[in-house]
């Protein structure tokens, strides 16, 4: 017997019995910004323009998805904001009934002038980095004097009438670990929620160093001596929701809820439902894999959905990734996962091109 065509597609599994149901979709390599953790590097090897998927060949693509059962779609980078007309990219996938949500990462320089299109077009969440709210550190952090432009940015969301904010902080000790608290009420201040994210040892991270980790318990310890108790919340939903975001997430006694991304030392592979795909349509089952597959080549081959569909499908049954909790294997003899030679080589390792 045949499902009915508007019937959700059966859940397709890979070989740890994980589904497929999240994309990154990353818009563009290019950044405004070379955070310390991300884009430490001088001078960077940039995708080939003519190899970025056009909006009509990512809407595409991401509908193969969603036949598949991805049914939540997170614009990333690089810096999204830069790619040019990216809110037509958000009506096109907004049009895709299968989506239940669209959302953004954003660094927040240009969201001041974006944030009303985007809302207009379709984007349902946006996530907004902040890693310091002074703007000397700021520019310490990114080389880059935006901080009063992501400021304005994070207003400009509400302002915009965007519901769920999110606050994403990397933390970095000796750099902005002084600023957990300062960070917390500001968020609570904003109306927004902050996730505070382990510094991990992604592609292009070139100067991560273990000492620099600030540990998901350190960072629960240190905020429950200034506030109280930390509550974990059980996660809402129902139980096949449950573990799929990244973030656990903590309530404090007055109410505050946080999150942390705890990557580095508490991996969360087990229930990792993510996989990427680059602006030049290169798709990436984890974020620390070596490789991933050419979807451009396909497409601009003239595959077929079908044909397209059939290369998602045997691509995620066989996935057997478990990339950060092998990282975590190898305790003290952590490095960067690839050096500044092999990402010349290769952009495709980096984290600002696979989008975070
Ligand atoms: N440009 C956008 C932004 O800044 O949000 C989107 C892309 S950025 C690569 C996405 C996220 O990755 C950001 O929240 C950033 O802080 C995080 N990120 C990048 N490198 C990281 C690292 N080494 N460890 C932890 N998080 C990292």
């Amino acid at each position: 017997m045949t499902a009915p065509p508007d019937a959700p597609p059966e859940l397709l599994r890979d070989t740890l019995g994980r589904p497929l149901r999240n994309l990154r979709l990353s818009v563009t390599d290019r950044c405004n910004l070379r955070c310390s953790y991300c884009m430490p590097e001088p001078d960077y090897v940039w995708l080939p323009r003519s190899e970025l998927l056009t909006f009509e060949e990512m809407a595409r693509v991401v509908g193969v998805f969603c036949s598949l059962g991805v049914d939540r779609v997170r614009l990333t980078g690089g810096e999204p904001l830069l790619r040019h007309q990216l809110p037509l990219l958000v009506r096109r996938l907004a049009a895709e009934p299968r989506l239940r949500d669209i959302a953004l990462t954003t660094n927040g320089v240009l969201l001041a002038e974006l944030a009303r299109p985007l809302r207009e077009a379709g984007l349902t969440r946006v996530t907004v980095s902040l890693d310091t709210l002074h703007p000397d550190r700021f520019q310490a952090l990114t080389r880059r004097d935006e901080h009063g432009r992501v400021l304005a940015g994070i207003a400009a969301v509400r302002a915009a009438g965007f519901g769920g904010l999110k606050l994403d902080a990397v933390v970095m000790r000796g750099r902005n670990d002084d600023e957990l608290l300062d960070l917390l009420a500001f968020a609570r201040e904003q109306g927004a929620e902050i996730r505070f994210i382990e510094y991990m040892d992604v592609g292009g991270a070139t100067r991560w160093r273990w000492e620099d980790v600030v540990s998901r318990a350190e960072m629960l310890e240190r905020i429950a001596r200034a506030h109280g108790p930390v509550e974990p919340l059980a996660e809402d939903g129902p139980p096949e929701e449950r573990g799929r975001a990244p973030a656990e997430r903590f309530r404090l006694s007055d109410g505050t809820v946080f999150g942390i991304i705890a990557s580095t030392t508490a991996p969360f592979c087990r229930t990792c439902d993510r996989s990427r795909l680059t602006a030049d349509g290169t798709w990436f089952l984890c974020l620390y894999a070596r490789s991933g597959l050419n979807l451009r080549q396909a497409l601009r081959g003239g595959a077929s959905d079908a044909q397209l569909a059939s290369m998602l499908r045997v691509g995620w049954q066989h996935r057997t990734d478990r990339g950060a909790e092998q990282r975590l294997a190898l305790q003290q003899h952590r490095e960067p996962l690839a050096g500044v030679a092999e990402l010349r080589e290769d952009p495709r390792l980096e984290m600002h091109t696979r989008g975070g």
